[in-house]
């Protein structure tokens, strides 16, 4: 499989605005922001690589699960109380990347 922008951003190959990352979760600013704060978030583990929604499996269905509640813990801690979480599922779906990411719009700006 080819490797992905968000493999490359992991991988430090190409550079990303990190905003927050852990053993499993690296988030970072998306580079075309639909919102005054937009964020992606990725599972970091090889074993925890899926390209969409629509391909999870037993090993991987934790994921989203995962992706949710690491947005949530960061937004409590910046103390941003709105915002949208999405994933775009498949090409139809808006789609770019295949790899899951969940991504988080606010139009509170975020504090660093
Ligand atoms: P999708 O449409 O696949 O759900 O979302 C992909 C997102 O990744 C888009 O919002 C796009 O702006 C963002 N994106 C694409 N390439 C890069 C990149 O190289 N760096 C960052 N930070 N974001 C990217």
């Amino acid at each position: 499989m080819a490797k992905t922008v968000f493999h490359k951003i992991l991988a430090k190959e190409i550079p990303a605005d990190i905003v927050y990352e852990d053993e499993n979760v690296l988030a970072f600013n998306d580079i075309n922001p639909k919102a005054p704060t937009h964020i992606l978030f990725i599972a970091k583990k090889e074993s925890d690589f899926v390209a969409s929604i629509a391909e999870l499996t037993d090993q991987t269905e934790h994921v989203p699960t995962m992706l949710i509640r690491t947005a949530r813990m960061f937004a409590q801690e910046k103390g941003i109380d709105g915002y949208q979480l999405k994933f775009h599922v498949g090409k139809d779906g808006g789609q770019e990347v295949p790899y899951v990411h969940l991504h988080f719009l606010s139009q509170q700006t975020l504090n660093t």
